[in-house]
Parts: C-alpha cells; sequence; structure tokens
C-alpha cells in the first residue's frame, strides 16, 4: 500500500509561517477612517477611534467604604477602647454638612462623603454603642482605614481607553463612571460570506444523497458577529469559476472584505483562487499552518479577499489566526493577546518542523489539582464534533517536531479565540 504524506500534492514553493502572514496582513490592510458616535448602551464591542481622557476624577469625592463611624485619625485609641458621642448621621448621596470637632463621630454610610474633620471610619461590626448613645471605638485601627479617597481609582485627565480598543462591558461601565455617555468608535466593518462547492447545500433545503448541508458558512457568520461586523450572507457559489468571478466582483463593491470557504486547494475543482485573479489580484495564499493550510488572500476592487479552506476544523482555525487579525486591522482594532495557558499535555504528539499545528484538547483537572490538555482522539480537518467536544487549542509552533506525555504545552481556549 502506498504510503503517502500528508502534503505529497502540495505546490512547491515556499509556505509562509503564521506570523509572517498576520505580520503581512496587518501592515497592509489600512484600517476603515469613518467614525460614528455612539451611546454608552451600544458601546460593547465598538473599536475606539480616539483615546478616552478621565474628565472627572474617580471616586470624584473622599467616601466611605463600609457602613460605621467616621473619626478624626489623629487621636485614635490605642491600648483600650473609648467613648465617642454622635455628632450626625451621613447616608451616601447626602451633603456632608458641617465639620465634625475632635473627639466626636458621625454615624455614615457605605459611599456617603466623608465630612471634613473625619478621615476614618470604623465598621459598625467593631463598635458598640454605650446606654447614652455614646460609640465605643476600639483601639488598634490605622488612620485612614475604611476610607476611598478620591481619585484613588482614576485621576482626572488620564488616558483611560486607547484608540483601537474594542469596547467590553468594564469599560462602558468606566466611561458612563466617568459621566460620559456617549463614545466615538469606528464604523462596523462591512463582510461578505459565501460557501463554494456543488456538494454543500443550505440547512432547510432539499439534500441531495452526494450533498452536505452547509456548516462553514454559519459558523463564520457567527464569529464575524462576535467581532463587531457587519455581516452579508451571500449563499453558496456553484463550482464555477466564471460565476464565482461575477459574484466576487459584485460584493467586492459593497464590502471591505470577502470571506469565503472552500475551493482554495489544488484540486481541479477549485476555481475560487483563479476566479479572484481574474477580477483582482491574488497576493500570496500557502500558510504553514495545520489544521489549515491553504489560505488564499488577495484584493478585488479595494476589498480585501480571504479564502479559507473548505473543512471546517480548517476553516475555523484559519479563521481565528489569519481570517481574525486581518478584520481587527480592517476595523481599527489592535490585536488582543491570546493568553495562551502553559499545562500538561496528557497526550504525545507527532509533528514535522515547518508548520504551527494546532491540536484540539479539552481540559481536565488532574489530581493533583492542576489542568492537563487531553488531545480529541481523531485528527481529521472535517470533525465538527472535534472542536464541539472540546475547550481550545494546543499551540504547537515550527520549531517543535513532537511532544511526550507531561510536556508543558500552550493552550489557547476558544474564549480567547473568537
Ligand atoms: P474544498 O476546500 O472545497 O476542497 O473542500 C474541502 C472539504 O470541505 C470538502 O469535503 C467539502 O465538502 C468540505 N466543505 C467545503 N465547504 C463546506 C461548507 N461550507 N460546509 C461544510 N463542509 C464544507
Ligand atoms: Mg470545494
Amino acid at each position: 500500500m502506498a504510503q503517502l504524506s500528508d502534503d505529497c500534492f502540495a505546490f512547491g514553493g515556499p509556505l509562509k509561517s503564521v506570523d509572517e502572514t498576520v505580520a503581512l496582513l496587518t501592515s497592509r490592510l489600512e484600517a476603515v477612517e469613518e467614525t460614528e458616535t455612539v451611546s454608552l448602551g451600544s458601546a460593547d464591542g465598538r473599536v475606539l477611534a480616539e483615546d478616552v481622557m478621565a474628565p472627572l476624577a474617580l471616586p470624584p469625592f473622599t467616601n466611605s467604604a463600609v457602613d460605621g463611624y467616621a473619626v478624626s485619625g489623629a487621636n485614635l485609641p490605642q491600648t483600650g477602647e473609648r467613648a465617642y458621642p454622635l455628632a450626625g448621621r451621613l447616608e451616601a448621596g447626602m451633603a456632608p454638612g458641617s465639620p465634625v470637632p475632635e473627639g466626636r463621630v458621625v454615624r455614615i454610610f457605605t459611599g456617603a462623603a466623608m465630612p471634613e474633620g473625619t478621615d476614618t471610619v470604623f465598621m459598625q461590626e467593631d463598635v458598640r454603642l454605650d446606654e447614652t448613645g455614646r460609640a465605643i471605638l476600639p483601639p488598634g485601627l490605622k488612620q485612614g482605614a475604611n476610607v476611598r479617597p478620591a481619585g484613588e481609582d482614576i485621576a482626572a485627565g488620564k488616558t483611560v481607553l486607547r484608540a483601537g480598543h474594542r469596547m467590553r462591558p468594564q469599560d462602558v461601565a468606566l466611561a458612563a463612571a466617568m459621566g460620559l455617555s456617549e463614545v466615538t468608535v469606528r464604523r462596523r466593518i462591512r463582510v461578505a460570506v459565501f460557501s463554494t462547492g456543488n456538494e454543500i447545500v443550505a440547512p432547510g433545503r432539499q439534500r441531495s444523497p452526494t450533498q452536505l448541508f452547509d456548516s462553514n458558512r454559519f459558523m463564520l457568520i457567527a464569529m464575524l458577529g462576535r467581532l463587531g461586523c457587519h455581516v452579508t450572507d451571500l449563499g453558496i457559489l456553484r463550482d464555477d469559476p466564471d460565476a464565482i468571478a461575477d459574484s466576487l466582483l459584485t460584493a467586492a463593491t459593497a464590502h471591505d472584505m470577502i470571506l469565503t470557504s472552500g475551493g482554495v486547494s489544488t484540486g481541479e475543482a477549485d476555481y475560487v483562487k483563479q476566479s479572484v485573479e481574474q477580477v483582482g489580484s491574488l497576493v500570496f495564499w500557502r500558510v504553514a499552518i495545520k489544521p489549515g493550510r491553504p489560505v488564499a488572500m488577495g484584493v478585488i476592487r479595494g476589498a480585501a479577499f480571504i479564502g479559507l479552506p473548505g473543512n471546517p476544523v480548517a476553516s475555523f482555525v484559519t479563521f481565528a489566526h489569519i481570517a481574525r487579525p486581518a478584520i481587527l486591522a480592517l476595523a481599527g482594532a489592535q490585536l488582543p493577546p491570546q493568553l495562551p495557558i502553559s499545562v500538561r499535555a496528557a497526550f504525545s504528539y507527532r509533528k514535522k518542523k515547518g508548520r504551527r499545528e494546532y491540536v484540539r484538547a479539552s481540559l481536565r483537572r488532574a489530581e493533583d489539582g492542576s489542568y492537563e490538555a487531553v488531545k480529541f482522539p481523531r485528527e481529521g480537518a472535517g470533525l465538527l464534533s472535534s472542536l464541539v467536544e472540546t475547550d481550545g487549542l494546543v499551540e504547537l509552533d515550527e520549531e517543535c517536531t513532537g511532544i511526550e506525555a507531561g510536556q508543558t504545552v500552550s493552550f489557547i481556549a476558544y474564549s480567547n479565540l473568537i
């Protein structure tokens, strides 16, 4: 029986590494320029078009961090308890009123402004009231305890969010806390998505016995949605180079990017590259990534073109590692770090030098409490179950020729990838 290597049918010529490909894409792709102002309620996921400076210190005034009793910390009891008469009561939102004389306490609640003459708060759990209503303060509390000074969180004037940052819920909260009601963001990028292949049919349609339901298009649309793109679903293209070229050309006029899956390999019915060349230019297309290779990239009438492989796992991996950085660059967003974590491999694996491989794996808690990566038992790039039943990807770099069980590897959770 023949023992063909995995890539015996590959074209000659140099492969591009993932890093080179991403560096090229991000340096060549220019961010969309148009900006818009959005209210905070719709700011999550949007890309800031300009830096945000704090117009207000946070907290804006010094306030109590607890429910308790506010007092001057200058002469606190050091050894025994001491009784302090009450000089008032302050709830959150109240104006602090007149200064508190030395030797007196004010009943205060969390978030209330510290009145003049006080700088320390005793927690109510640590204080008793005597029969005349005086507060008995225990010894040993440090001056300044349980107080949140004005500006301890954010100083007024500080740059708190940078242009290119994608807003997260906590960033929206920060903008709101500083009194901003809207932010200036770049417009959403417009991405057209196609599937290709005579064997591909839309879910809900009649499927012949030799056809597959289209899964890639829905996966890609979902991932583009998470990146904040405005997506146009352009359906499935037949394996016909002229029809593909026509559709690409039409899509290019109204979109910043065209994303396809399938038809970019070296098979005779893989027409996408040829169609791109008919209406635009194909810049490079072989990337040293597994699963994944090949990926096609090009430009059609000023729109970026990325052609992902048809196998669903290859499509997923190349979207995450190649299309996503390109999309973020077009959107004017910084590329967030993938934050791989070091875990123990619970498997051994052989690989070829010179390409980066991603191994689908689940995380399992080992007996000693640490985590280990368990490889999905099968490797096919068409196995959707391998993505559904795992937690992320173990990344094996170009130099690596294999790993043994017990070795430390880098694991990237899907939640950090898409
Ligand atoms: P291709 O890259 O066109 O040669 O496709 C590689 C493999 O992926 C083939 O088995 C295709 O049937 C499959 N495939 C291509 N496009 C899709 C799709 N949209 N959804 C599911 N499988 C696909
Ligand atoms: Mg095909």
